[in-house]
């Protein structure tokens, strides 16, 4: 889509994994006819934003991987996030997607207008909305980072930020210290470092799960002679064999 384009035949918002997912198979399917829009100024959703150290995926990345863009390069089953930002973006170059991408571009808003059967959407940049007959929402579940309602957040003074906004130029070392502070500060209780007692009646919240006893390695001994095996019978045939050599031994004196 160019920009004097105003009316397309399929719009998607977001350019995660689902989205280009999305984009490749209208691209495959003939339907060349579509635009994708992200707010972000990179593809990627999730593995553009997650970058805070360790960062991976916790399903192999085999399986956490396009079926039309099979990679045989991963480094480690569980791919380092950087890894998977990386093929995202080649995934929307194999797609040929640039022309496709509208990057920077939110959507606001969207009206479905019914007269004309085509969805209105604002993305805030053109002064007319953009028109599409199909809307495909891939706009994540996980994009906008929650920050828990921690008690004394508020007046915490070291630097704060999400892990989907990780400030790498913060020396974590160096925190610990403050932490500590700020805890004596608001002379707040140390962590309780007991677990706490528990009754016959009550039932945990979360059911200890016991780790089974290691087993002692004492020095081999030999088995006492109730422990030992008991013997196991003898095969029919051999116990007839036995008794007839009995009998002829019987018969001959
Ligand atoms: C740290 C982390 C690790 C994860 N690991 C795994 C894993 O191992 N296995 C697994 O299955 N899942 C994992 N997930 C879940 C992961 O979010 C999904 O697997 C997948 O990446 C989601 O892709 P998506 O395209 O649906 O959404 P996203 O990746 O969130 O992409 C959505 C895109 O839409 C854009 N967008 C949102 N709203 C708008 C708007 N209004 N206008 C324009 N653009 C918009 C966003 O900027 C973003 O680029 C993980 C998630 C996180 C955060």
């Amino acid at each position: 889509m160019t920009s004097v384009e105003r009316i397309v035949d399929v719009a998607i918002v977001g350019a995660g994994f689902a989205g280009l997912a999305m984009a490749g198979a209208l691209r495959r399917a003939g339907r060349d006819d579509f635009v994708v829009l992200e707010r972000a100024a990179d593809v990627g959703g999730t593995w553009r934003d997650n970058t805070y150290p360790g960062v991976a995926c916790d399903v192999p990345a085999h399986l956490y991987s396009l079926a039309a863009h099979p990679n045989p390069h991963w480094s480690r089953t569980f791919a380092p996030g950087g890894e998977i930002q990386t093929y995202l973006r080649d995934v929307a170059a194999r797609e040929r997607l640039g022309d496709r991408l509208r990057l920077r571009t939110p959507m606001l808003g969207a009206e479905w207008d019914a007269a004309d059967a085509v969805w209105r959407i604002d993305t805030g940049i053109d002064a007319e909305p953009l028109i599409a007959r199909s809307l495909v929402l891939a706009c994540g579940r996980l994009t906008e980072p929650h920050v828990p309602p921690i008690d004394g957040l508020e007046s915490f003074d070291g630097p704060l930020f999400h892990s989907a906004r990780w400030d790498h130029d913060v020396d974590l070392t160096r925190q610990a210290g403050r932490r500590r502070r700020h805890r004596r500060q608001r002379g707040a209780a140390r962590p309780r470092t007991r677990p706490p007692r528990r009754t016959r009646d009550a039932v945990p919240a979360h059911p200890r799960v016991d780790r089974p006893a290691r087993r002692r390695r004492d020095p081999p001994q030999r088995p006492r002679a109730s422990r030992r095996e008991p013997r196991r019978p003898r095969p029919p045939a051999r116990r007839a064999l036995r008794r007839g050599r009995r009998t002829l031994r019987l018969a001959l004196g």
